[in-house]
């Protein structure tokens, strides 16, 4: 297995990242707290996240269906692992990630909505959704427009099996630092709509390595993390 997930150094990289979390909330006057640490942990190996789980992180994020289901079993003994995929998603991998996953962050049509609420386990909770908006309406970009948000997240919020917790984005990191700007507050916008007509939304997954800061000061409440906790990829 490779140096890098040893356990200190581990250790370190993740007290950096809950520091930047820290600093980035208290620099606009948001609680630490209210902003939860998703930790990527895709193309890595079951030793990688079993030493981020021995520093304290619980939430894991996978992008892959089978590599995921291969590590979730790894790992089974770590029986409070929350467990997220943030992917994209084909319907003939609906299943799988209904059995297997705990949250999904990537939800884009309604046929995936229908499927995940049929497929999902009837003696698991409701899997935890979020819908994926693509805010810079980039053509090649997995996401719902904004103009179709409001009818996937009525599907969702229908749905017994599901539960509708708010929306994830994926910021194009290629645009002017103003573009940029403007697609979080468009998100930050968004966001307070959801919230404010379903209960059950508290969540903006925003947020990576490179603009964790941005998103957080923009409402973030989950950043998803990958090369500042294990290293490149
Ligand atoms: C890989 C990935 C991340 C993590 O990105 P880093 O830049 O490595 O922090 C976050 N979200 C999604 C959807 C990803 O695919």
């Amino acid at each position: 297995m490779q140096k890098s997930f040893d356990l200190a150094t581990t250790a370190n990289r993740y007290r950096e990242v809950l520091q930047r979390i820290e600093h980035a909330a208290t620099a606009v006057q948001r609680i630490p707290n209210t902003i939860a640490l998703l930790a990527v942990s895709k193309t890595k190996p079951a030793e990688a996240i079993a030493a981020l789980y021995a520093a304290g992180q619980r939430d894991f994020g996978e992008n892959y269906v089978q590599e995921g289901i291969d590590k979730i079993h790894e790992l089974e003994e770590l029986t409070d692992i929350t467990w997220h995929f943030i992917g994209a998603l084909q319907s003939n991998k609906t299943k799988d990630v209904a059995t297997h996953f705990d949250w999904v962050h990537s939800i884009d049509r309604v046929k995936i909505v229908n499927r995940l609420n049929e497929q999902r386990p009837k003696h698991l909770p409701p899997l935890q959704c979020l819908v994926q908006v693509n805010i810079d309406y980039e053509p090649t970009k997995a996401g719902v427009q904004l103009s179709e948000l409001g009818e996937i997240a009525e599907q969702i919020d229908k749905a017994s099996h599901l539960t509708l917790r708010g929306i994830m984005a994926i910021p194009n990191p290629d645009v002017s630092e103003q573009e940029k700007h403007n697609s979080f507050q468009r998100l930050e916008n968004v966001m307070q709509e959801l919230k404010a007509k379903y209960p059950s939304v508290d969540t903006l997954s925003l947020g990576m390595s490179n603009d964790l800061e941005a998103a957080i000061a923009h409402g973030s409440t989950m950043v998803r993390i990958g090369t500042a906790l294990f290293g490149k990829r």
